[in-house]
């Protein structure tokens, strides 16, 4: 068995071509408003995937529409995924999400959706409204994961554990639902032996997808401060032999998993390292040229 595009994964559980649209729907995150921690993860700048037209002074509809006119011109029989990607996903009271979710799939060709997540934010009534919605909408929902190591987990302050992510996994995928993992490739210390570990640990959970990137050191986060004061023992990966890793943590996962993507490309404003200055497609070409 060939490992599937995650266009086709995508193409064949939702029956059609579908785009993935970012909305910002106001969450925070426990790791922000003070119920676990304040500064958040150390890498977290959430400026840097959030598009112009996911601000939150317009609401998640009147976002999707936006970004639906954005993509309009390009696909007309495009169908589309609301993209819940910003903080945290489900960090909102049972009633608050079921009205965000429902919002985002009352619009005109939005047809399911992607909720990005931390593994301690799903509850028992969470998971009952993302049975019920998967049930006439089929969703998929992204875990960070990040990594398995506890030592680089207290390091970049995610404030939860390995044995969290595993068990939100295992819940999830049991109800049914399609479920992505996060990892981050070149957290500080980690040689690639324990990334390779992280993604063997990974693919023994019941995972669909899989998406993985390089750290990238962005201004206005913790790391960039201990960045610029030299305190991070970060692996200096030029692009060719962070794709050539790349290539090792692919074969490494089972064909089951979906591979969603490898690589981050920040706003050249907010990144500070590693400067590879590549678009996605000039990364997939040194991928491939790897092959
Ligand atoms: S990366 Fe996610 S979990 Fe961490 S502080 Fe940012 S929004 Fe919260």
């Amino acid at each position: 068995m060939a490992r599937q595009r995650y266009s086709d994964f995508l193409k064949q559980l939702y029956g059609t071509r579908v785009q993935k649209l970012n909305v910002n729907a106001g969450f925070t995150c426990p790791n922000r408003d003070g119920s676990l921690g304040t500064g958040g993860c150390i890498y977290c700048n959430n400026a840097s995937f959030t598009p112009a037209f996911g601000r939150t002074t317009s609401g998640v509809s009147q976002q999707l529409l936006d970004a639906k006119q954005f993509y309009a011109g390009k696909y007309s029989s495009m169908k589309y995924l609301a993209y819940f990607q910003s903080f945290t996903g489900t960090y909102a009271s049972v009633n608050k999400l079921r009205s965000l979710y429902e919002e985002a799939l009352a619009v005109s060709d939005v047809i399911g959706l992607v909720i990005s997540t931390r593994p301690d934010c799903i509850s028992n009534e969470i998971l009952d409204l993302l049975s019920d919605i998967n049930r006439q909408h089929r969703i998929i929902v992204e875990i960070g994961v990040e990594t398995i190591h506890e030592h680089t987990l207290a390091l970049i302050n995610r404030c939860h554990s390995w044995q969290c992510a595993s068990d939100a996994i295992k819940l999830i995928a049991s109800c049914g639902i399609h479920v992505g993992a996060h990892l981050i490739l070149g957290l500080p210390g980690e040689s690639e032996d324990d990334m390779l570990a992280t993604a063997n640990a990974v693919a023994q959970l019941p995972v669909t997808t899989v998406k993985f990137h390089q750290l990238q050191v962005l201004r206005g986060t913790i790391l960039a401060q201990q960045w610029e004061r030299g305190e991070l023992d970060l692996i200096g990966w030029t692009p060719q032999q962070y794709a050539s890793f790349c290539h090792r943590i692919i074969n490494s996962l089972p064909e089951r998993i979906v591979v969603e993507r490898m690589v981050s490309t920040a706003p050249p404003a907010l990144l500070l390292h590693p400067k590879w200055n590549l678009k996605p497609a000039q990364f997939r070409e040194i991928f491939q040229n790897i092959l």
